[in-house]
């Protein structure tokens, strides 16, 4: 068995009579890995928390129409909250493993707490190379001691003028600007983006 999925892509996970959506951040021929957030009173989350192991969950898909043709632009940026880092991942890391590629990547994460942030070796590993800036906005940032070093690590939500901040310094027809996260996030920051004239915006939803 071989699977072909495309970074950005996702599965569809069908547990009992729950079926989610869900974003392999990590494939090869033969294993699959999700990260997955499990809400307290989530259907699927309930059912996966409780799931034992040897249990069959099934998959189908690939689904989702976006798809990256190396250095078509100059820039990504990718704005991404909570879970959403599941679509990020998988992108940047099959540019910065291109060593053809010279697109410069701007993640941006969003998250509640330090504690919360998923695959921070990950980040910073990616963080090592040139073409690729990592920062992480962190509402309810506390006095804690973290080691994040290559990663900024910004206290507060982000906003319509972080946002703005952010973008200003990027031509805007060179650069591509990638969301994902609540459906609120996901509507403010694509207004934030087409105020200032970009264009080439993907959602993933
Ligand atoms: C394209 C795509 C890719 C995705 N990839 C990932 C991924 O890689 N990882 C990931 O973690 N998620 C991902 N998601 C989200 C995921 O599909 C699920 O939506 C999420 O895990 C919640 O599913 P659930 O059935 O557990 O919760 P749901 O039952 O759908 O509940 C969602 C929210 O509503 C709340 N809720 C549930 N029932 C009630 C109630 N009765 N009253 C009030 N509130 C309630 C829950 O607490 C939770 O906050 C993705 C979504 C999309 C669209």
């Amino acid at each position: 068995m071989t699977l072909l999925i495309e970074p950005g892509q996702h599965v569809m996970l069908h547990l009992y009579d729950a079926t989610k959506p869900f974003t392999p951040f990590y494939y090869t021929d033969d294993t699959i890995q999700f990260l997955i957030r499990l809400y307290h009173t989530g259907k699927f989350s309930t059912y996966l928390r409780n799931a034992k192991i040897g249990e069959r969950i099934r998959v189908r898909g690939p689904y989702g129409n976006f798809k990256y043709k190396h250095n078509s632009f100059q820039n990504i940026i990718m704005f991404s909250m909570g879970s959403g880092i599941t679509a990020m991942y998988p992108i940047s890391k099959s540019i910065i493993d291109n060593e053809l590629e010279e697109t410069r990547i701007h993640f941006i994460g969003c998250f509640l707490n330090i504690l919360q942030i998923p695959l921070k070796k990950e980040l910073q590993i990616l963080s090592d190379y040139w073409n690729f800036k990592c920062a992480l906005y962190i509402s309810e940032l506390q006095n804690e001691v973290h080691d994040l070093h290559g990663i900024n690590i910004k206290p507060g939500r982000l906003n319509k003028e972080s946002v703005h901040q952010i973008l200003e310094g990027n031509m805007n027809n060179t650069t591509l600007i990638l969301i994902c996260g609540s459906n609120e996030f996901n509507k403010s920051v694509e207004q934030w983006a087409r105020e200032m004239n970009y264009k080439h915006i993907n959602v993933f939803e």
